[in-house]
């Protein structure tokens, strides 16, 4: 929760490609393509979109000359196998120095700012209702186009996500713990506060 906003902030100060798995699925279902098909069930149900599908995705994107001066990723590894995949992915790749960074947010607040978010149905993009100062109904800051409130923000939905995340992606931060690779931010502090505890933590001497 947050981790758009501040995978994007890290993506201007490093200069650096910003690759959300999200993203490339809301963009794959408004383009209405083989995957848009496949992931929308999965998404709208709060559920993950398979594994398979989503290793294809990130070694597809992590082999491109964009990615190969480093990059943020955004909502993957979201289990313990696609987190097993791109540990090879780095290890043919080259890839030896990475940070793992967790925001930690309670469960009642994620479903509090979860219902604060409205969507664009054209490009996909996602904005805050008080952040971005727009409401469901009013126009895309991007392309003008009458804002919705994002499906699987519904709180039905947000308490199968949280039920997902809890068992199946919490482990991941078990994982990166293990091989010294996490670091843990407060998710409650400002969005500037967030920012300034990862990237100190990135600069911190022995940081990976
Ligand atoms: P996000 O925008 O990161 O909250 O992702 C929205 C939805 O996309 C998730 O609830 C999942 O249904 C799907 N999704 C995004 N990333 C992944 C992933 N790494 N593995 C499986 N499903 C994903």
């Amino acid at each position: 929760m947050g981790k758009g906003t501040q995978a994007k902030l890290l993506s201007e100060e490093y200069d650096i490609p910003h690759y959300s798995t999200g993203d490339m699925l809301r963009a794959a279902i408004v383009a209405h393509t083989s995957l848009g098909l496949k992931a929308k069930a999965f998404m709208d149900a709060g559920q993950l979109v398979p594994d398979d599908v989503m290793i294809g995705i990130i070694r597809e994107t992590l082999a491109t000359p964009e990615a190969s001066h480093g990059f943020i990723l955004d909502g993957f590894p979201r289990t313990l196998p696609q987190a097993e995949a791109l540990t090879q992915m780095f290890k043919d790749l080259g890839i030896a120095d990475y940070l793992v960074i967790n925001i930690d947010l309670a469960d009642e607040e994620v479903v509090r700012r979860l219902s604060n978010r409205v969507q664009c149905p054209n490009d996909g993009k996602i904005f805050h209702r008080e952040l971005d100062g727009v409401a469901a109904g009013g126009s895309c800051p991007a392309c003008g186009t009458a804002l919705i409130e994002r499906a699987d923000d519904s709180p039905a939905t947000v308490r199968a996500r949280l039920g997902v995340y809890h068992a199946k992606t919490s482990p991941v931060l078990g994982y990166y713990e293990r091989l010294g690779r996490a670091v843990t931010v407060d998710g409650g502090a400002s969005i500037e506060e967030v920012h300034h505890q990862i990237t100190h933590q990135v600069n911190a001497p022995g940081a990976s």
